[in-house]
């Protein structure tokens, strides 16, 4: 496929993804511009990344640090927020605060102190969502990370109180096993719920991180901020990622 042929395919997916956020807008009564859009480019070359920017996407998100620190240095010109979303362990983190506006996925205490550290060594202001898991109880983490929903606030404070970070919000995915297993709206209205609990104490961190390519209808009719779609953008991944 010619660089032109990939630009038209990706501005089309753009309108199609476009056209599906302001139709869930207008059904849940919210204004368009509640609600950004994050292009999960995991997988999918820098080439995308630079013809996504030029279609207009500024916010791009990925979810392994070998391949987006790469990604991000190539469209280091870029006008763009770098999200990361993955799992993240922490000797991935003084890479990751290298590059990363907001870091979705903070779900542990060890997690906050070292992208502290590694935000305040690279000059940088790191956001941070809590990633919650509906599907891991009291004390634990998800299978796909996050912390248990009454672990949220004690996360929250620890980064709210750590230098060199932000506390913007929370994020999840929605779960594939436990009582919210193929509950999608369910699962992003009790995420609605504890975003509604932390901003009481912390009213500045208002992301709300939910839904992807096929839920995106059910994040945005429960409150979310930020989708954050790949598929429906990019095409489906060629490898797991
Ligand atoms: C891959 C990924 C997405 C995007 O998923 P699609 O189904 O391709 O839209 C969103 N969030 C996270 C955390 C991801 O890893």
């Amino acid at each position: 496929m010619t660089d032109d042929d990939r630009r038209t395919q990706l501005a089309d997916n753009l309108a199609r993804v476009e056209d599906r956020i302001s139709a869930a807008c207008a059904k849940a009564g919210r204004p368009r511009d509640d609600v950004e859009l994050i292009v999960v480019t995991k997988t999918y070359p820098a080439s995308d990344v630079r013809l996504l920017a030029e279609l207009g996407v500024r916010q791009v998100a990925e979810n392994r640090d070998q391949e987006a620190a790469p990604k991000a240095a190539d469209c280091a010109d870029l006008p763009l927020t770098w999200h990361f979303v993955g799992q993240l362990q922490t000797n991935k983190v003084r890479s990751v605060a290298g590059y990363a506006g907001i870091v979705q996925s903070v779900d542990r205490a060890r997690l906050v102190t070292a992208l502290s550290r590694e935000a305040v060594r690279a000059g940088r202001e790191l956001g941070c969502l809590i990633q919650v898991a509906l599907d891991a109880e009291s004390g634990r983490q998800g299978a796909r990370g996050g912390v248990a929903p009454d672990g949220v606030e004690a996360l929250a404070e620890a980064v709210a109180a750590a230098q060199g970070l932000r506390l913007d919000g929370v994020m999840t995915v929605a779960p594939l096993a436990g009582p919210y297993a193929g509950r999608q709206l369910a699962a992003f209205e009790r995420l609605m719920e504890i975003s509604t609990d932390l901003r009481a104490t912390h009213p500045a961190a208002t992301m709300v991180s939910a839904g992807m390519s096929a839920d995106l209808e059910d994040a945005v009719a429960a409150g979310a901020t930020h989708v954050r779609v790949g598929t429906a953008v990019l095409g489906v991944r060629p490898r797991l990622g």
